[in-house]
């Protein structure tokens, strides 16, 4: 495969570029993962089913992938939940990491080579301060806690594209939350100084007791992980400004080195033409999915009908559309030939020209309409196809083998079942064969029945 064609949209730069990994044998990559501190929305998944989506084409063009998602479980939110619940940090986040686990289970995500707690990180975090401390480019403030001076660092605001001689005189003070918009660029916090707000949750450690700011959170993952430079980093546009803007000088003000060579970001989910958001109340999560009966995996599909970086707007029945043409496909392919031929290579090099164009998955869900419809195909040649394209897609057509068995012909094998068992073995060929006039043929094996179509 040649795999040097991927093309992927550089938000550094603005441009569709020609991805070329620093390291020959292996992509280093990096997600910005879940804050754990409540069950995401699906405008969440968004950003872990694009981050899938791209790894599954660097994986389709021939290249070896490793890939780190960190989870936060250490930030204000973390902390403030934590507290409202009066649960220890850690129990209050290891709940809603598993939720998190089962969700991205069930959207059919790859699981990434490792999952970073940044508690586990702490150590590596104050190191890295450190350095920065003895650059000069961060200061402790009165209270204890380390910022990091933005002016000292001349390429601050290159990802979100930032001017500071255009910001107001803000910029010249600090903040010390998380997050905060454009306006308020200034000077951010490394180390936060224990105060009694965070009650419980500190860290006693060469910079005194106190607990890291998020974003050098994943500036410590990442080096510590993946070296000091890595290929690709992604997150949703939020991120951009100030989470990304930050790790870069974080990192770079550490290392002297650039840290990511290819920064990627998906668009929002909107709901009524607003960005779907815990803040705004307009969210839903998987379990409204399910509860409604929709497959996630429907949810995947509708996305991947979309370019990641444009936005979407959520509604109800687009996803329900969504959900009945994926079941249309699943249909179409369970009604091919039990057996697998070869994969089209034609279809094969155009579904590989779209997916290696900064990921056209519009364009390659047509494609496989089109492969379905194509009569000149055999059966047997489209399975393949088909589940060659699923390796980018991810909407699990391998994984339809057990649920093509019909309710019916399952009830009659169960009453097979029960005959023998009986010994009534007349009921039981009977059985038998008011099942293969129906389409299936049912075998006895060590581990029970076998039911295949004929
Ligand atoms: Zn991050």
């Amino acid at each position: 495969m040649n795999s040097s064609k991927v093309q992927l949209y550089n938000t550094l730069t603005r441009e569709k570029e020609i991805f070329s990994p620093i390291h020959k044998d292996e992509v280093r990559m990096y997600s910005c993962g879940p804050t754990v501190y409540n069950y995401p929305h699906i405008g969440n998944y968004r950003a872990y089913i694009f981050a899938d989506t791209l790894k599954r084409v660097l994986l389709y063009a021939g290249y070896k992938v490793k890939h780190i998602m960190n989870l936060t479980d250490i930030d204000d939110k973390t902390i403030r939940e934590s507290q409202k619940e009066g649960k220890s940090l850690k129990e209050f986040t290891e709940f809603y990491t598993e939720a998190f686990m089962e969700d991205i289970k069930s959207l059919n995500i790859i699981l990434p080579e490792k999952f970073t707690k940044a508690t586990d990180y702490i150590e590596e975090m104050v190191k890295i301060i450190k350095k920065l401390l003895e650059k000069e480019v961060a200061y402790k403030s009165n209270d204890g806690s380390v910022y990091f001076d933005i002016k000292k660092f001349k390429n601050y605001g290159q990802l979100s594209r930032l001017v500071l001689e255009e910001q107001k005189e803000n910029a010249s003070g600090r903040i010390k939350n998380d997050e905060y918009e454009k306006e308020n660029a200034q000077d951010f916090a490394l180390w936060k100084a224990w105060d009694e707000k965070d009650g419980e949750v500190f860290w006693e450690t060469d910079l005194g007791k106190g607990r890291p700011g998020w974003h050098i959170e994943c500036s410590a993952m990442s080096m510590k992980n993946l070296g000091e430079q890595i290929d690709l980093h992604t997150g949703g546009v939020d991120n951009i400004f100030p989470h990304h803007e930050n790790e870069i000088a974080q990192s770079e003000g550490t290392t002297g080195k650039q840290f990511v060579k290819y920064w990627m970001h998906n668009e929002w989910v909107l709901v009524d033409q607003k960005k779907m958001a815990k803040s705004f109340d307009n969210f839903y999560t998987l379990k409204d999915l399910i509860k409604k009966d929709i497959n996630p995996l429907a949810y995947r599909f509708w996305l991947l009908m979309a370019s990641y970086r444009t936005r979407v707007n959520f509604v109800w029945e687009a996803l329900e559309g969504a959900e009945t043409a994926l079941k249309r496909l699943y249909g179409l392919y369970l009604g091919l030939d039990t057996d697998i031929g070869s994969v089209h290579k034609e279809y094969q090099n155009k579904f590989k020209e779209y997916v290696s164009d900064d990921l056209d998955t519009p364009r390659a869900l047509s494609l496989l309409w089109d492969v379905f419809k194509d009569e000149n195909i055999s059966n047997a040649d489209k399975k393949a196809t088909i589940l060659d394209f699923d390796k980018v897609l991810g909407l699990g057509f391998e994984n339809l083998q057990e649920e093509k068995i019909p309710g019916e012909i399952l009830k009659l094998a169960e009453e097979r079942e029960q005959a023998r068992q009986n010994k009534d073995f007349k009921k039981s060929d009977e059985l038998r064969e008011k099942i293969n006039s129906l389409g299936y043929e049912v075998k006895d094996t060590g581990n029970g029945q076998k039911i295949n179509k004929i």
